[in-house]
């Protein structure tokens, strides 16, 4: 078996939503990057917890996944967040860029159709901060055609939380456990 992917979202769970007041987590620190295509003097600025990085790299450490970056931030994922947070240098999926006024356009979410045809049959963990019901419908169908789905929805103003990289892993360890049995 190939390892599953783990597809990582960005916006919503490594960088939280600010609160009613404009704040983020304690534990973020502020960097101001400049993403492709934009100009030096026009920064965005994002809030990143250095934890998640060393937690991410125990989870890519354990050889049960193959990482990808599943966000709108794209090439920028790898190329400017990744390292901030002392990650390897991870592929990512290069969404379509959609006029879009809703994350769930379809009534679900904006980046599936295309994940779907992306994964073709792979086994994945999907972390994002944004599902739909029809999207843990489509996970369910897919895991019933062996095709195992898990998603995981973190809190987008509370972000990444220990407990759902367990979540992962532990799934991990039964895919691997299954596919050697
Ligand atoms: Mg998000």
């Amino acid at each position: 078996m190939r390892p599953p992917y783990l597809l990582l979202d960005i916006d919503g769970v490594l960088i939280p939503f600010p609160d009613e007041h404009g704040s983020t987590p304690a534990t973020h620190t502020r960097h101001d990057v400049v993403p492709a295509g934009r100009s030096a003097d026009n920064p965005v600025t994002v809030w990143l917890d250095p934890d998640h990085g060393r937690q991410l790299l125990d989870v890519f450490r354990t050889g049960l996944f193959t990482p990808v970056w599943c966000t709108s931030w794209r090439q920028d994922a790898a190329t400017l967040i990744g390292p901030l947070l002392g990650l390897p240098d991870l592929p990512y999926v290069d969404l379509p860029r959609l006029q879009l006024t809703t994350s769930h356009p379809d009534g679900y979410l904006w980046k599936r159709d295309h994940i779907d045809a992306w994964l073709g049959d792979a086994l994945t963990v999907w972390i994002d901060d944004d599902f739909s019901s029809l999207d843990f419908a489509w996970a369910a169908e897919r895991t019933a055609r062996g095709a195992a789905t898990l998603l995981i929805e973190p809190d987008p103003y509370v972000g990444l939380q220990p407990r759902h990289l367990t979540e992962a892993t532990s799934w991990g360890y039964r895919m691997a456990a299954a596919d050697a049995a």
